[in-house]
């Protein structure tokens, strides 16, 4: 099945593409498939090259270095949305990171230093973000990030990672409350386990995504493609009756409890 949605004339920032298997790339491929206007933004140059090879033969699209961390780098990067598309539609947060040493080990033994990464990085750069596009985000514009459901149970050595998406969903219900007034929407999709460069750097990832899919409903995991789709959908019109929420697109995984063989 096939459905076709326009979003010619529509302008879009997808910020954390690392590579083919991101989940932003997943995401972006919808959007430059139904047309839209697509700018990105990588961490680090060492990224420039693999981003560069996703985009080749796209037409509509532009790169940009931003540490979502730095406030510099963010001015730098909405001024630039300013100068290419004159105002924003829909805005793409897929950016998390959490020191290795704060997943190896005992939640207990979460470092300050550890603690105040994970959450800067993955929680409050939503904020800040936010902050930097909310006179550029047009009517009906609409804001997504990216969570994981061991914000609500424990997922060993999850640890300080499960704090910080705890932290993103709140912060969505936060934004979406002020963001409402100028008809910008603003939820988060709750995807189960897929193998990208973020999850390998989970300790027992293999394992997590093997149980994952065994506990499902469906019987497998979601997919990246499942999550552009869920994003297109709470990105466009067809959301339009949507903000403030966590959506799943995991299968079923999350709504079990446990699975008893028969
Ligand atoms: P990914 O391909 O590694 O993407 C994560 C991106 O975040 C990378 O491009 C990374 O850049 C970027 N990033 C980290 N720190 C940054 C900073 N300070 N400034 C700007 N960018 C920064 O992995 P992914 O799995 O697609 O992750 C995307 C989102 O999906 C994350 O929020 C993740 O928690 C969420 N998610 C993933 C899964 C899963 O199983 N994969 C499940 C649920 C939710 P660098 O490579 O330069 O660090």
């Amino acid at each position: 099945m096939s459905v076709s949605i326009d979003l010619s004339g529509k302008t879009a920032l997808v910020m954390g593409v690392a590579n083919a298997r991101s989940l932003g790339w997943a995401i972006a491929q919808q959007l430059l498939a139904a047309g839209c206007r697509v700018g990105f933004s990588y961490q680090g140059e060492r990224l420039k090259g693999e981003l560069d090879k996703l985009l080749a033969g796209h037409e509509n699209v532009w790169t940009q270095q931003a540490d979502a961390t730095s406030e510099d780098d963010l001015s730098a990067l909405f001024g630039r949305v300013k100068d290419e598309f004159g105002g924003l539609d829909y805005l793409v947060h897929s950016i998390a990171f959490a020191p290795r040493a704060a997943m190896d080990g005992r939640f207990l033994d979460t470092t300050e230093a550890d603690w105040n990464t994970a959450l800067n990085v993955s929680a409050y750069t939503l904020v800040s973000t936010c902050r930097h596009a909310e006179t550029l985000l047009r009517p009906g514009g609409s804001v997504i990030s990216l969570t994981y459901h061991a914000s609500q149970k424990v997922v060993p050595k999850y640890n300080v990672m499960g704090v910080a998406k705890a932290a993103l969903e709140a912060t969505t219900r936060y934004l979406a409350s002020e963001m409402g007034a100028a008809d910008v929407r603003v939820n988060t999709i709750s995807a189960g386990p897929m193998r990208t460069i973020a999850a390998r750097s989970i300790p027992g990832f293999g394992t997590m995504y093997e149980k994952a899919a065994e506990a499902a409903p469906l019987g497998r995991n979601a997919t990246p493609d499942e999550v552009g789709k869920l994003a297109l959908f709470l990105l466009s019109d067809l959301g339009s009756g949507m903000t403030g929420q966590t959506v799943y697109v995991d299968a079923g995984s999350s709504i079990m409890a446990m699975k008893i063989e028969n």
